[in-house]
């Protein structure tokens, strides 16, 4: 099994920021259980499976980390030689549920599908 490879992804009306057209493949991100599901901003995140991203539960259910997309329109700005450039979203988890999702640009240091924080309140 390659962890790698394991996502969620994240489906909402969420705009590509550089030509406004909605997102239809999803957004893919990397934490509670690793299991290819399906979630719209609101649901509540698995955690009973295996493999898990953080191996534990953060206390409360709360984390925020980065996921995912490519723009779905060819037409769009971020696509250069063909291919689209991979855009960054914060994704916010509180007591286990999907809250929000908001552009990031400040993804260089990070690393792809990093986990920004684990509330702890
Ligand atoms: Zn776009």
């Amino acid at each position: 099994m390659v962890l790698s490879s394991l996502f969620n992804t994240l489906y909402c009306d969420f705009p590509c920021p550089h030509c406004q057209e909605k997102i239809v493949t999803g957004i893919g991100f990397r934490v509670g259980s690793l299991i290819k599901a399906r979630y719209k901003i609101g649901d509540t995140l698995n955690w009973q499976q295996e493999p898990r991203r953080p191996e534990k539960r953060p206390n409360n259910g709360n984390i925020i980390t980065l996921g995912h997309f490519n723009c779905d329109n060819p037409k769009c700005t971020s696509w250069q030689d063909c291919y689209p450039d991979i855009q960054t979203v914060k994704i916010t988890v509180e007591k286990d549920r999907i809250i929000d999702v908001s552009i990031y640009t400040d993804a260089l240091s990070e690393g792809q599908f990093a986990i920004l924080t684990e509330i702890t309140k």
